[in-house]
């Protein structure tokens, strides 16, 4: 195949997540919310919290319809009493506190700028991700100073649509004008990130991580791969540095 463009995932493909701690995470939003005269036990909202988002993720994933992150916010507070509305200044505040969490607590490895370098000289890139809170994707790229490798950043957040559906695929491939036949999409979820692009006729490079880590350390995403190991991806690779070999190997297929 001739390789024009190669999409990534984002979350524990480019980005490692491993270092996010929900629970600490969770209290800065709590502690945000009390100095802001919104004071709810934290055990209890920590709780609920936890039940809205799965909640949210059940039906996302039947769906693929993403979800604003500000209405977990809402939806947590609510049983608890407090009804505001998502623009409430409040509630921004919240998110914004989650989101410089998140983000404080991604890591890349060392030598992923200078292969993203290499791959954009070569071929358009881009990143597809599921995340519902854009600004998150936006905003560590920038941190890591990697922003400037890729020629589009699709996330659900602003799409509307989560992997797998078809619909952010298409979005990315037209946004590159590449056929899904010229396309590589490399990620970590068998179902979101490969059956996904599998569906199109996009090959498909998996990253394995070594041992893959349980789906509760996710965060915005999470997307629970159910029934499937790997997706049967074309390629399997354990960490992004031997993508530069999958992509070879996978240019000299028909
Ligand atoms: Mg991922």
């Amino acid at each position: 195949m001739t390789i024009k463009a190669v999409l990534f995932d984002f979350g524990d493909t480019l980005i490692n997540t491993e270092k996010f701690d929900y629970d600490a995470c969770l209290r800065k939003v709590h502690q945000n919310l009390a100095r802001n005269g919104i004071a709810v036990p934290y055990n209890d909202f920590k709780r609920i919290y936890f039940d809205v988002r799965d909640r949210f993720y059940e039906k996302t994933a039947e769906t693929l319809e993403e979800q604003d992150f500000a209405d977990r916010v809402t939806e947590t507070l609510k049983p608890l009493g407090i009804e505001l509305p998502k623009s409430d200044k409040r509630v921004q505040e919240a998110v914004e506190v989650f989101l410089d969490a998140f983000i404080n607590s991604l890591r890349i490895e060392a030598y992923l700028p200078q292969l993203l370098e290499q791959l954009s000289k070569k071929y358009k890139l881009a990143v597809v991700s599921n995340m519902s809170f854009a600004k998150a994707v936006f905003r560590s790229l920038k941190k890591f100073d990697i922003a400037k490798y890729f020629d589009a950043i699709i996330i659900s957040g602003n799409v509307g649509w989560r992997k797998p559906s078809s619909k952010i695929f298409l979005k990315a491939l037209d946004a590159l004008n590449v056929k899904p036949s010229q396309a590589v999409f490399v990620g970590d979820s068998p179902k979101a990130d490969i059956e996904g692009a599998k569906t199109l006729g996009i090959k498909t490079v998996l990253v394995t991580q070594k041992e893959k880590k349980t789906p509760s350390t996710d965060t915005f995403q999470l997307y629970i791969d159910k029934g499937t190991q790997s997706g049967n991806p074309d390629k399997a690779i354990m960490e992004l540095a031997q993508l530069l070999e999958a992509l070879n190997c996978l240019s000299k297929q028909s």
